[in-house]
């Protein structure tokens, strides 16, 4: 069963069960056993998955599992919350944290593979355990999105006391304009039922520059044309919300002039597409 109650097998699929196939060891050759993603009768059900996609499964786990290491470093998360999920290059797949589980037990064979409509894929490392608790949002975007590539939900402190207060992180920094294009905006209050959340994102994130949006009274997504993107994003997503938090305590703040943010997002826009959007590690 998978784990949002979708039951056993419906008839029609391929006989190969994906459990048949051998286990696949990063750095060995993909085993023989091909697999497809099929759907029916609106299931999701994976009998075989290509061996080229087992390559990108895997290396896929190796770089979510790491980049989980990066939301602890930068204090975004406490206990067992938050998660960073990754698209499967050639398949409407993505890998998530698993539920419940602390960052120091994280290994990539406990990540949990789902499909776009949020569901676990069966017989594969990981799928005894519950995907993270936002998962459906994160199979929506992917779904919605082409372009993402990567998604991380922390409730990260200052940036939620921003969502707390259903403001805006107004657009006040150098280093927002170069990686936000404006403000970091809100997203409407939302359950993690479904696809409210997901939505949310959405509609927010398409009425922005920003790759990042803070959901109300809950915490920050972002998303990047790679997970390290937008691990990226919600680290300086919670500085700025730092920042700019101190600023106001301190009194009024000056506005940055539409002109100067136009141009910062501009030449902010060519670095990344210069340096590719994962790899740059330097602050803007
Ligand atoms: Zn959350």
């Amino acid at each position: 069963m998978s784990r949002f109650g979708v039951n056993d097998h419906i008839g029609g699929f391929d006989d190969k069960e994906v459990s048949d196939c051998e286990p696949f060891v990063p750095g060995n050759s993909p085993p023989a056993c091909e697999y497809t993603t099929q759907r029916a009768l609106g299931r999701s059900r994976v009998n075989r998955i290509d061996a080229a996609v087992q390559v990108a499964i895997a290396r896929t786990r190796e770089q979510v599992a790491r980049l989980h290491e990066d939301l602890v470093r930068y204090e975004l998360v406490v206990w067992t919350s938050g998660s960073v999920s990754a698209r499967v290059a050639g398949a409407d797949l993505f890998v998530i944290k698993p539920s419940d589980v602390f960052y120091d037990d994280l290994t990539p064979q406990n990540l949990v593979l789902c499909d776009f409509a949020g569901n676990v894929i069966e017989n594969t490392p990981g799928w005894d355990r519950s995907p993270s608790h936002d998962a459906a949002a994160h199979a929506h975007v992917y779904r919605t999105l082409p372009s993402v590539g990567g998604i991380v939900h922390t409730h990260s402190t200052f940036a939620t006391a921003w969502a707390t207060r259903g403001e805006a992180i107004p657009c006040v920094l150098t280093t927002m304009a170069r990686s936000f294009g404006g403000e970091i905006p809100i997203g409407p209050l939302a359950t993690l039922d479904g696809d409210e959340v997901g939505r949310g994102i959405v509609d927010a994130l398409g009425s922005h520059r920003s790759r990042v949006v803070l959901m109300q009274n809950h915490g920050v997504f972002a998303v990047g044309s790679t997970p390290t993107d937008a691990v990226r994003a919600a680290v300086i997503a919670e500085d700025s919300a730092r920042t700019v938090h101190a600023a106001h305590s301190l009194g009024a703040v000056l506005a940055l002039p539409q002109a100067v943010i136009d141009g910062l997002w501009e030449a902010g826009q060519t670095n990344r597409t210069r340096l590719g959007a994962g790899e740059s590690q330097s602050a803007p």
